[in-house]
């Protein structure tokens, strides 16, 4: 990458939390790299969630673009009764401890989806193979209740998804069953195995969970080597804002900000939320990867 030192100054503006089309985002990594440049920030980080599939088009795009780029991945963990994202940047993807993570978690989500189709099929008319003929061509994120949902509508029980999530694909109905994750610590002790930086995303999102991260909770973590939390996030009101940045400040930890964009797909909004380049120094310094 150029422009190295105005591009990690505490005046640059980094977009630490995007996804792309190699999850739930809308657009391309290439569109990111692209949108973000225009936008006028200094940097983005790509984190889609549990993959690093996109990596190979955004090295590519960063190059095209001239465009600083931190490579990431958004895991989703558990700790305790609370579902926790946690943001990985510039980890080795071929190191087995990840690859094992990523499989295990792949291999997991695939048999909870096969047992809820095994028992909504004895009620209604929809098969394994139904389901799986509505997983996009060349899709890379794992089969789950979004297939389930269109499938059912293409039998004729739903008229749309959205229906389909509020009836028998909703987290309330009776053929629910959680979604396999790592926990917390798994995660961290994977993440730092293979030189890699990690971050608990929005963990004052008030809206996602009946019962959020305790201090305590996070304090275990921070003993354990996390390295920072996301701050300034959409879903992280004033008052989650404050504790975090608090508890941040205690244990001298990283404090990460972004958009959570996911293109069309959500509202947020490219580098709605930031964080300022020196942010981006201290995670490149901890990381096993280099910037692009
Ligand atoms: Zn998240
Ligand atoms: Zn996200």
């Amino acid at each position: 990458m150029t422009e190295s030192n105005e591009a990690l100054s505490a005046a640059a503006r980094w977009d630490l939390h995007c996804h792309t089309r190699f999850s739930d985002g809308t657009y391309t990594p290439t569109e990111l790299v692209k949108q973000a440049k225009e936008l006028g920030l200094q940097g983005v980080a790509i984190t889609d969630h549990d993959t690093y599939a996109g990596w190979d088009e955004v090295a590519h795009a960063a190059k095209q673009y001239d465009f600083p780029v931190i490579r990431g991945s958004e895991i989703t963990a558990y700790d305790m009764h609370t579902s926790v994202h946690m943001l990985a940047y510039l980890y080795d993807p071929e190191n087995e401890v990840m690859i094992d993570l990523f499989a295990s978690t792949r291999q997991a989500r695939l048999k909870r989806t096969q047992q809820m189709v095994e028992a909504i099929a004895k009620d209604y008319p929809i098969t394994w193979d139904s389901v799986l003929a509505q997983v996009g061509e060349g899709e890379k994120t794992t089969v789950g209740r979004p297939h389930i949902a269109d499938a059912l509508v293409q039998a004729g029980v739903y008229g749309n998804r959205s229906q389909a999530f509020d009836g028998i694909c909703s987290s309330s109905s009776q053929y629910y069953l959680p979604t396999p994750s790592p926990s917390t610590h798994e995660v961290i002790r994977c993440v730092h195995a293979a030189g890699g930086v990690v971050v608990v995303a929005h963990a004052g999102a008030i809206a996602r969970n009946a019962e959020l991260l305790s201090d305590a909770q996070i304090e275990t973590l921070i003993a354990e080597g996390l390295d920072g939390l996301e701050i300034w996030h959409r879903d992280n009101d004033q008052a989650q804002r404050q504790r975090l940045s608090r508890i941040a400040r205690d244990h001298h930890l990283i404090m990460t900000g972004g958009s959570d964009w996911h293109g069309k797909g959500k509202p947020n909004l490219l580098g709605e939320n930031t964080a300022p380049g020196i942010v981006a120094a201290a995670i490149a310094e901890r990381g096993i990867l280099p910037l692009l």
